[in-house]
């Protein structure tokens, strides 16, 4: 029996991977533990930043296990980041899929233990689909992780019925790109799972990790309001609002459809949203665009993200933007986001709604609106908005 760690840097798409590797360690007979044997980093690469922090993650881990694997999509980078660590680090380049086995299999296994691991106390986050087949100009993801592909709807939703089995009150179907969801054997596509996984027995709350625009459909919005347990809530990236510069992006819309495909949705779903700032084509004129779409599609939250140029994409050695440039369009977002997260949270004093405990003191309505709120972790509770604060909407 070995005692092991797992930790995961980036996004959810990332913490499954991880936790898919925990699951494999576990069903070896192993054991986790703060201090162990061995460490799992389950690395990212979507910036220069995240490719360091993964680094740092693994030299430390170096320092305090016997061995160190480092798995993800920082490990399938083509540039050696990971090289000149010590030796006992050990660089996963696999898919997702493969890497769980070949750590478990380099491990070695005592026996095969029946695994029922949480993956959170409240939330669970189903993986339906990984890699990428859209080709951003900026993006890496497709070199990291590879082509689209999906999972059998009937693993996903049997996934969906085990974690609320486990007690999980809230689920996200996440993926790179989820709107590629397909199971054409089984004749799904992402509507109809959001429809059938919604359904689950037990499950209070289904909710999207992300979705592109290009998926924003009728179909996909009238599975969205005809399932009762479909959370209000859509995260759309925006990247730019400027139509130059979606180009040179090579992203598949123009800032028109993306307010006309969210204009239906606003006063229904709290959308929010992601945006680069500096991309090589943006000028003075390009980013007031995107503040002006920001505005006018009604986003409440904006996750900015300063461009860093990724190696491997169509834009690695492009980035003429200055840095301070970037720093103060990002300031400059971030506080058109906090301002329109004050607007939407304040529009719930005085009205009701229905929030997932899921830390204590702390819970999210149904349309991701942070709540600051009484009842045990796991709690859904009906509340009624008094204040805004900081930090949320104060309940009754
Ligand atoms: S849609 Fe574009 S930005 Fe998103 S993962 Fe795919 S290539 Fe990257």
């Amino acid at each position: 029996m070995t005692t092991f760690s797992v930790q995961f840097l980036g996004c959810k798409v990332s913490q499954v991977d991880a936790h898919e590797v925990r699951e494999a360690l576990l069903a070896g007979g192993h054991v986790e533990a703060g201090a162990a044997e061995v460490a799992v980093v389950n690395t990212c690469c979507v910036t220069n930043e995240a490719v360091a922090k993964s680094r740092k993650a693994a030299a430390r881990a170096a320092r305090t296990h016997r061995r160190v694997y480092v798995t993800g999509c920082g490990a399938n980078l083509a540039a050696n980041a990971f090289s000149g660590l010590p030796g006992n680090v050990v660089v996963v380049p696999r898919r997702s899929e493969d890497a769980p086995a070949f750590v478990a299999g380099d491990v070695g296994s005592i026996g095969c233990v029946q695994v029922d691991a949480r993956l959170d106390r409240v939330r669970a986050f189903v993986k339906v689909q990984d890699g990428c087949s859209f080709s951003c100009n900026f993006c890496v993801i497709p070199l990291v992780r590879g082509a689209s592909r999906s999972r059998h709807a009937e693993a996903v939703l049997a996934e969906v019925a085990r974690r609320v089995a486990q007690g999980h009150r809230e689920v996200v179907l996440t993926g790179i790109n989820l709107g590629c969801y397909r199971d054409r054997s089984a004749g799904y596509d992402l509507p109809r799972l959001v429809r059938e996984a919604g359904a689950t027995p037990g499950l209070a709350r289904l909710r999207l990790s992300s979705i592109e625009i290009n998926h924003v459909n009728e179909e996909l919005v009238a599975a969205l309001r005809q399932t009762p347990t479909v959370s209000r809530h859509l995260h759309v990236p925006l990247q730019s609002g400027d139509d130059r510069v979606l180009r040179a992006m090579a992203r598949r819309y123009s800032s028109e459809m993306f307010l006309r495909r969210l204009a239906p949705l606003r006063d229904e779903f709290n959308l929010t949203s992601d945006v680069i700032v500096g991309f090589p084509a943006e000028d003075e004129r390009a980013f007031e665009n995107t503040i002006r779409v920001a505005q006018e599609s009604g986003l409440t939250k904006l996750h900015v993200f300063p461009y860093s140029p990724r190696p491997g994409t169509v834009t690695a050695y492009d980035d003429p933007v200055p840095p301070a440039v970037k720093r103060e369009r990002s300031e400059r977002l971030r506080m058109l986001s906090d301002a329109a997260s004050r607007a939407r949270w304040r529009t719930k004093i005085g009205s009701d709604d229905v929030v997932l405990v899921d830390r204590p003191g702390r819970g999210y309505g149904d349309d991701y609106s942070p709540w600051l709120v009484g009842g045990e972790v796991g709690d859904v509770v009906r509340v009624r908005g008094v204040a805004v604060t900081e930090e949320g909407i104060l309940a009754a």
